[in-house]
């Protein structure tokens, strides 16, 4: 535990494991995810979000959801240290956009936050859903839930604002730590995925408007 992750608490407990795709390569999902591997590796990420012919549409939304909440956790994990609630008191990404908390369970209503304590909320809500069969079943032959689709929009609506946070508030840090290229491929990837399956409203991407035009426009 590093000195800054104990700054107030909050930052302390970044464990979230990797999920998904267990590691079993009989399984859909690795199948899938290696086929996402080797497309991603081609170097097109336009084509590399393209539904593989003959997949099942929600397996795949749920392979990649699963994979870019592990690589955000990844990439905000590289700057916990610099953001603590006294740089970051309140979640936002630039000065026009700023982010309450509400899970509707512990916050009822939206609640102001420092930008730690909004992504650690943030990704316990999401670990907490694809941890529940019910809602991201992960057994061959289990059906998804006819909200399946809407769940993937809430889930992909909210990590936007953790690549929003990081472009506006630590890209520096991310560059003095040469990760921001692994930050630039995995948001490229992100958006055009969310682009592909129109998963986001465009007024929800604004923060990263300049970027995502010239990202779309490749
Ligand atoms: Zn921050």
């Amino acid at each position: 535990m590093s000195f800054f992750g104990t700054v107030g608490g909050l930052a302390k407990n970044r464990t979230f494991k990797p999920r998904g795709a267990k590691n079993d390569n009989s399984t859909r999902a690795y199948q899938l995810k290696k086929y996402a591997e080797q497309t991603l590796g081609s170097g097109n990420l336009r084509d590399a979000v393209l539904l593989p012919e003959g997949e099942d549409l929600n397996e795949w939304l749920a392979v990649n959801t699963v994979d870019f909440f592990n690589q955000i956790n990844m990439l905000y994990g590289c700057v916990t240290e610099f953001c603590t609630p006294q740089e970051c008191p309140v979640m936002c990404a630039g000065p026009r956009f700023e982010y309450h908390w509400q899970d509707g369970v512990r916050y009822k209503k939206p609640t102001k936050m420092s930008a730690p304590e909004y992504v650690d909320n943030l990704m316990n809500w999401v670990q907490g859903m694809l941890d529940d069969e019910a809602l991201f079943p992960s057994k061959i032959g289990v059906p998804f839930p006819k909200t399946f689709p809407a769940t993937v929009k809430s889930i992909v609506r909210r990590l936007f604002r953790v690549y929003a946070h990081l472009y506006n508030h630590h890209f520096a840090q991310l560059c003095a730590l040469s990760i921001e290229a692994h930050l630039n491929t995995s948001f490229a990837h992100f958006l055009f995925f969310v682009d592909e399956f129109k998963l986001v409203e465009k007024k929800e991407l604004a923060p990263l408007a300049e970027l995502n035009a010239s990202i779309l426009s490749r």
